[in-house]
């Protein structure tokens, strides 16, 4: 069963989802009942009682059993950033010896789990280290190596949140509670979920194993920490949309056939811009799912890799110079009677209801910045981001000449045809049908309004997207609770409403930026509107519990206050951490392996003087270029040697500080100069030094060979 798509003859709809215990499977093994009472639980967020998940639980094992499964697994999304598992196997012992095979309604919805060894930010000591995975019946089980895995949450023993499903669940409980009060205002009675989507586009990169292998800093970290560029670059801009060669294509080719086996929609592949680069965008679906088929894709990416004899890099900068990988994350929200909330669509009732729609984004973006930008925040998407490469650090939103062409006539009053021109009537009677194709065009703002839907390009490759997603959920959530507020208050909706949308235009349109986020130009002028910048993880995580902010997840039933330091505990912590194993691997590699090879090609130098000198009174063999090479190498020798010497003692000064936040705010103001201090001086021996002596290989050999 699990093979059957070896054939390449064999069309993807005939196993496409055939790992997945998805609707299909379930309408056809669960008694009706209980069929449509686990659709009302993913549909409406109601509790599935007790013995309905009895039933399910056995239908999932026979289900898994028959596929070849021997355990299952509460599959869940820890702080580390990647998934967690723990496997038991669906053995349950009989009396004489025998065993039946079995899982129960409980061990589905609810399993233990020794929490002490996942990051937690003080939030459980370790002597109440038990933690409870809790069933997601809105996201299918599905089958990974044998085993079912059942997606879940992880809360503490006392309930806290551990993880990133938990609060992207929560936030969309949010969003759709507000959306369909605002939904009832406009008339609407039928809409009784809202839910948010999310097409996440991945970037990634794919290497020689041999390279990798080669490379102590790729292996320990992820990244490059030393190599001088290459004498090609992504000058020539010929990579992009690129042919595939066949081993990447073959390797798409078995990605896409395992995604599909998953049931994730793997849609669009392509080169990317840098050379060895590569993109992976799915079909859009509910966020939690998309979070959960993201986290498995880039398993899948790793894990395939590895069987073409490649390695898949999802570091955001994994080599210095050449354009790093980013995720980009496209956010709409629509409704169960089908309506897209992003769309402005052609009737003037649409257009307002869009309209306040965009409002409400607008005005969360404006109020709650600096919250999106802790969501892409990491040591390692620091290396890109600012960098004319990314996205700049401060959150602009791009709307497009057309929309703002629309936004600007209201706020004036004026209103416009359908074709763009200033009409005599005031009032937000009818939008023009704007060309939504031109919305696409920029390609450097953070957040970009791209016809349907939002396009958020700040997110890091490695990043989990629920981190962004539950933060924009929530924020979005809380703008339309207040807006409906506000016009539930009111005596005549049409006026209030009208009023809403100016006012919410003029108050926030300063978060809207068209132009060139990667000038010079963009960064005075967000100075001049006040716009927050965060240039590193550090300043950005050093607001995440501001009062407003950890009253805005409170009010939403996102976060706690304590679950919010505690998250800023583990991501300030994580951050020191990468950077620490980032300064130690270079320590190393210099010491052990640059500085020797710097010593004995100087002595070579030395010895072919000596040589030179001997014989030369008889053939008078000039030995300049070796003078000149041997006296240029030392002395970078010297400065490598006390590079090292440099980065070891800001090691040791970081190492005595306590604070989580002090630490963090060293390491990127002392620790990380002092890296990119002995790189500098490394690469410029890299240039000098014979190819074939270097200990590892360079950055032409890693890019150009697959
Ligand atoms: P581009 O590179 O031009 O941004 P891609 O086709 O690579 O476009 O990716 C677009 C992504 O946006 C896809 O994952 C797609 O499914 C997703 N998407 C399209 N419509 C929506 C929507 N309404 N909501 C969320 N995501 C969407
Ligand atoms: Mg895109």
């Amino acid at each position: 069963m699990m093979n059957q798509n070896s054939n390449p003859n064999v069309s993807p709809d005939s196993y496409f989802g055939c790992n997945v215990f998805n609707e299909k499977v379930m309408r056809d093994r669960l008694p009706k009942k209980v069929y449509e009472a686990v659709m009302c639980t993913r549909r409406m967020g109601t509790p599935l009682p007790r013995d309905a998940a009895d039933v399910v639980a056995n239908a999932m094992k026979d289900w898994a059993v028959e596929m070849g499964c021997t355990h299952f697994t509460h599959w869940f999304q820890p702080m580390t950033g990647i998934t967690a598992e723990k496997h038991d196997a669906f053995l349950t012992p009989l009396p004489g010896g025998n065993v039946i095979l079995d899982m129960t309604g409980k061990e589905l919805i609810k399993g233990e789990s020794d929490a002490s060894s996942f990051p937690s930010g003080g939030l459980r000591a370790t002597f109440e280290a038990r933690g409870y995975t809790a069933w997601d019946p809105t996201s299918d089980a599905f089958i990974k190596d044998r085993t079912l895995c059942i997606p879940t949450g992880f809360v503490s023993y006392t309930g806290e949140v551990l993880d990133k499903k938990t609060p992207l669940l929560r936030s969309m409980e949010a969003v759709s509670q507000a959306t369909v009060r605002m939904l009832r205002l406009f008339g609407n009675t039928k809409v009784q979920r809202v839910v948010t989507n999310v097409g996440p586009e991945q970037e990634y990169f794919l290497i020689d194993k041999s390279s990798y292998d080669a490379r102590e800093d790729l292996i320990l970290t992820g990244r490059t920490l030393f190599g001088a560029m290459p004498p090609k670059g992504e000058e020539m801009d010929d990579h992009y949309f690129g042919n595939l060669t066949q081993r990447v294509s073959d390797f798409m080719r078995e990605l896409d056939v395992e995604l599909w086996k998953l049931g994730i929609y793997a849609k669009t592949e392509h080169n990317e811009v840098a050379p060895a680069q590569h993109e992976l965008a799915p079909v859009y679906t509910t966020s939690n799912i998309a979070a959960d088929h993201n986290q498995l894709t880039m398993e899948l990416m790793k894990k395939i890799a590895l069987k073409h004899d490649l390695v898949c890099l999802l570091h955001e900068k994994p080599f210095a110079g050449i354009s790093g990988s980013g995720k980009h994350n496209n956010w709409s929200i629509s409704t169960d009677d089908g309506q897209n909330l992003l769309d402005p669509g052609e009737t003037p009732q649409d257009n307002l209801q869009f309209l306040l729609v965009l409002c409400a984004f607008l005005k969360g973006v404006r109020e709650y910045a600096p919250l999106i930008r802790i969501a892409s925040a990491s040591a390692g998407n620091d290396c890109r981001l600012g960098g004319n490469e990314a996205p700049p650090t401060v959150i602009s939103v791009f709307i497009g000449d057309d929309l703002q062409m629309v936004l600007d006539a209201i706020e004036q009053g004026k209103a416009l045809d359908d074709f763009g021109k200033v009409r005599f009537n005031l009032g937000v009677n009818a939008m023009p049908q704007f060309r939504k194709d031109t919305t696409d065009r920029n390609r450097t703002s953070p957040m970009a309004f791209t016809g349907n839907k939002f396009e958020f390009r700040m997110l890091g490759s490695a990043d989990s997207i629920s981190c962004f997603n539950f933060v924009m959920n929530t924020i979005f959530a809380h703008e339309i609770t207040e807006f409906c507020e506000e016009l539930e208050k009111a005596d005549d909706f049409q006026t209030a409403l009208h009023e809403l949308i100016v006012r919410s235009i003029r108050e926030n349109k300063d978060i809207i930026f068209n132009g060139n986020g990667y000038g010079d130009e963009w960064f005075k002028e967000c100075q001049r509107r006040n716009l927050p910048n965060y240039p590193s993880t550090v300043e950005s995580l050093e607001q995440y519990d501001r009062p407003e902010f950890v009253a805005l997840f409170e009010e939403m039933n996102v976060l706690n206050k304590s679950e919010i330091s505690s998250r800023k505990e583990i991501l300030l912590d994580n951050y020191s951490k990468t950077v620490f194993i980032e300064a130690k691997t270079m320590l190393d590699i210099a010491r052990k392996k640059i500085l020797p090879v710097c010593i004995s090609y100087t002595k070579q130098l030395c010895d072919a003087i000596i040589t030179k000198q001997n014989i030369s009174p008889m053939l008078n063999i000039s030995s300049a270029v070796e003078d000149v090479l041997a006296s240029q190498i030392s002395d970078l020798t010297a400065s490598l040697y006390d590079s090292i010497e440099d980065l070891r003692e800001c090691l040791s000064d970081v190492s005595r500080i306590a604070s989580s936040l002090e630490k963090a705010k060293t390491y990127r103001t002392s620790v990380i100069p002092a890296m990119s201090r002995l790189r500098t001086t490394a690469d410029a021996l890299e240039v000098l030094i014979p190819q074939e002596q270097w200990p590892f290989p360079a950055y032409s050999e890693i890019l150009y060979n697959i």
